[in-house]
């Protein structure tokens, strides 16, 4: 796989794939702003480096999922804006993706200058499932630049004409981020430092089956909590009240606890969770056994004896892997479990990735020190599929 070091970009147009698709808050006079800037912040190495060479960049990025046409929430100007703070420059933000706009705008740009196309899904082909029709996209977006980096490792895992087509059409590089983010998860699948623990929360265990599948043969521990922790503790045979519940997955995740004593895989769930009478901040919540959870109560969170079983579960760890909050982290009464892990993570000398979306935010939301951690990584759909043991096909077409 090359790199931007292996591309020839002095006073070259070069397209580049970012992935900005960041969390946005409305206010009431409808204005949006950014409530966390890690993905923009997570592209910046390659921009610099591609600007201190004079390159000519041509960024392309999507927001959201405005389904194929204009939707003027899902705008990038409010990103345009805050790249240019960050790169202390001025950011073009054209007004199509590859119509007159785009393409006048690209023309005009001097050595070490850089356009942000306008969100590439408010083109339908961009996600088209017909392959002629991301085609015709991809021919459009290659026309603006001479070659092409990937540095959008979040999308990696989708066909789309941004991602896999276009790579196809120009000569190809993988950009900082997207290096990073192989390197440290090529060592975790490949060859991982042990006790290897992996940490799983979130909401859906269905989300999450194949990872865990995939996980049982190389991990040493997998500790589960969050939502998904009750569908395990259900398939223990206890009683989980109202709590979030797959029932339908029951029978799978018994398979799953078999094969993990089969194979020796440690699984430790927890002992005690924060229940509530209902999904609110102000609801009636106390702490109890989780083999006891009362009918109509909720498990929020895990408890404080979890927390402290699963720092003791990770502190001779080598190689840490966490993916989902411990607990309903975005409500106050049910963030101490996650802060508590995440923490206990970050403070561990050993190799340590924090993946997906939510846990990332909880990271920063909750004040843990990001620094504590080896990697934060800006993938969700994707970081599960490379841990599923997946090719992703957007770093596929960067190996041609
Ligand atoms: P990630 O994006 O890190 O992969 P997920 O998307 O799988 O994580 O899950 C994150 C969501 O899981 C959060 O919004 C959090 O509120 C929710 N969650 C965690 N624990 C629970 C729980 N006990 N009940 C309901 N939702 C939960
Ligand atoms: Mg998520």
């Amino acid at each position: 796989m090359q790199t931007i070091d292996d591309l020839d970009v002095a006073g070259r147009r070069v397209l580049v794939r970012v992935d900005f698709n960041v969390p946005l808050e409305q206010a009431g006079d409808g204005t949006r702003r950014i409530t966390d800037d890690g993905r923009i912040r997570a592209a910046l190495p390659t921009l610099q480096a591609l600007l201190v060479r004079g390159a000519r960049l041509v960024l392309v990025a999507h927001l959201g999922r405005p389904k194929g046409v204009f939707v003027s929430e899902l705008s990038l100007a409010p990103v345009a804006a805050r790249l240019g703070e960050l790169l202390d420059a001025p950011v073009r933000l054209a007004s199509d993706v590859t119509g007159v706009t785009a393409r006048e705008s690209a023309e005009r740009l001097g050595d070490g200058e850089l356009l942000l196309l306008e969100n590439v899904r408010f083109d339908a082909r961009e996600t088209s499932k017909d392959p002629a029709e991301r085609g015709a996209l991809a021919a459009e977006l290659a026309a603006l630049a001479d070659c092409y980096v990937a540095d959008g490792f979040g999308v990696l895992h989708r066909e789309q004409a941004s991602v896999t087509d276009v790579a196809r059409l120009l000569p190809h590089a993988a950009g900082r981020l997207v290096g990073r983010e192989t390197e440290v998860f090529g060592k975790v699948l490949a060859d991982p430092d042990r006790p290897y623990a992996v940490v799983l929360g979130g909401s859906k265990v269905s989300d999450k089956l194949g990872v865990i599948e995939n996980l049982l043969r190389s991990v040493d521990r997998l500790l589960v909590g969050g939502g998904m922790c009750f569908t395990f503790l259900a398939a223990q045979g206890h009683g989980v009240g109202s709590s979030l519940l797959e029932a339908d997955q029951v029978e799978t995740v018994k398979a799953l606890l078999a094969t993990a004593a089969d194979r020796g895989v440690e699984v430790v769930l927890p002992v005690d969770v924060v229940v509530a009478t209902a999904f609110a901040a102000d609801a009636e919540h106390q702490v109890v056994p989780a083999d006891a959870i009362p009918d109509g109560w909720m498990g929020l969170d895990i408890g404080p004896a979890s927390a402290q079983l699963f720092a003791s579960r990770l502190a001779d760890a080598r190689t840490v892997v966490w993916n989902g909050p411990m607990g309903v982290f975005e409500l106050a009464p049910y963030a101490a479990g996650t802060r508590a892990v995440a923490t206990a993570i970050s403070r561990l000398d050993a190799l340590t990735v924090v993946g997906g979306g939510d846990s990332a935010a909880a990271v920063r939301l909750l004040g843990v020190d990001e620094s504590g951690f080896t990697h934060i990584s800006t993938g969700g759909g994707a970081t599960l599929e490379l841990l599923e043991g997946r090719t992703l096909p957007g770093l596929a077409v960067l190996e041609d």
